[in-house]
């Protein structure tokens, strides 16, 4: 099997299931027990909140632990807008996660003002863009650091030093960014950080959001007030401790992980660039190191992707969480990808276990699966 699809979920690090598995079997206390054994706990979660906040460049006290990725961007969303939405404006782009975009929705139904704003044609938002949404009554900024689909990486810095500037909130969607480029919550001037453990070696179900000391906190989660009353229900420790390893790791080892992964990226793109009528979307440059979105002409991108499965290559047609819905991506909608090519996108993601000889096998297949779905008119399967 090559596995092409990382950041949909990456593998789990050994470091952090082994630092983890002892809260699964021999310690299962409650973190808010008193005795020994959920002391022992307790102090395994402060560890891994730590762990987190030095990764990022925030304090111990500025991190939240959640269920993952989306429900940190829900968590920042709502927490920004506060009680009163009919007051306020969102400024976002049209190509941020479902995690956001839908939040972004729902707090529209309340009454809030949305500014979706649009990426160039290479995927990248401009900061003057964002610059010009900001009005008086805007409540929050929310930009993703890098796009899941199309690997894109943001001007978080420059986007958030305007908002400092100009008095609003900055949420940043770091899943996809941490362990890729730096993050460093300050650098960047965020208020709220996502991050998601099981794209960066730790568990699925398993997140936190950082929110910078004094940034509004509204919880959405009630009940016994764990994660200092921003988010109740007992603490998963297991899932903490593996995100705490996970992201320590990753971040420890950036500069040397993001070379090796951008060669085999550069190397792939070369390759299916030979294919004719393809196309690379999204910025060469201003991309994720383990980042690859291609279209070929005509081709269905489900079929693909099913097709190359059959030959043990794990890819994706957009992100993971909209494949499977039979719609045109909205990211390659909002880049302008031209019609004969939007659905027959491929994701692929690599990560530090993908070798070179994978991905020359892969291309392999990959060629021979969109020449032979091209003799089929671009949809029948083999
Ligand atoms: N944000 C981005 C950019 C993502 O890529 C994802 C997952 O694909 C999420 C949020 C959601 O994270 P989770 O799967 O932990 O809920």
């Amino acid at each position: 099997m090559i596995y092409l699809d990382n950041a949909a979920s990456a593998p789990v690090n050994p470091k952090a299931s082994e630092a983890a598995m002892p809260f699964l079997t021999g310690n299962y206390a409650n973190p808010s027990s008193i005795h020994t054994l959920g002391r022992e706990a307790y102090l395994a979660v402060t560890a891994a909140r730590e762990q987190c906040a030095a990764a990022l460049g925030a304090r111990p006290d500025e991190i939240y632990f959640t269920s993952g990725g989306t429900e940190s961007d829900n968590l920042a969303v709502f927490s920004a807008i506060g009680n009163n939405p009919r007051k306020c404006k969102i400024v976002t782009t049209e190509i941020e996660h479902p995690a956001v975009l839908n939040a972004v929705h729902q707090a529209e139904k309340s009454g809030c003002e949305v500014a979706l704003i649009s990426p160039d044609k290479n995927g990248i938002v401009s900061v003057e863009s964002i610059a010009a949404a900001i009005d008086d009554n805007t409540a929050l900024v929310s930009v993703m650091a890098a796009n899941n689909e199309i690997g894109t990486i943001q001007p978080i810095s420059d986007i958030g030093a305007i908002c400092r500037e100009r008095g609003v909130l900055f949420h940043v969607d770091a899943v996809q960014a941490v362990g890729n480029i730096p993050i460093d919550v300050r650098e960047i001037n965020a208020d709220y950080v996502s991050v998601s453990a099981h794209k960066i070696g730790g568990f699925k179900g398993s997140g936190l959001l950082f929110a910078r000391k004094n940034a509004p906190l509204s919880p959405m989660v009630f009940g016994g007030g764990q994660e200092r009353g921003i988010r109740s229900g007992t603490e998963n420790a297991t899932g903490i401790v593996a995100l705490g390893v996970a992201i320590e790791d990753i971040t420890a080892n950036i500069k040397k992980r993001a070379e090796k992964i951008a060669r085999l990226r550069d190397l792939l793109i070369g390759e299916l660039e030979t294919i004719p009528d393809s196309r690379l979307n999204g910025s060469r440059t201003e991309r994720l190191c383990g980042n690859v979105n291609f279209s070929f002409k005509g081709i269905d991108g489900e079929t693909l992707v099913l097709n190359l499965d059959l030959f043990g290559v794990c890819a994706s047609s957009a992100s993971a969480c909209c494949a499977g819905k039979q719609t045109v991506s909205h990211v390659l909608r909002a880049i302008d990808v031209p019609d004969d090519y939007i659905r027959g996108s491929l994701r692929l993601t690599l990560s530090e276990h993908n070798t070179e000889k994978e991905v020359t096998a892969a291309v392999g297949i990959i060629r021979s699966c969109v020449e032979r779905l091209r003799e089929n008119n671009g949809t029948k399967p083999f």
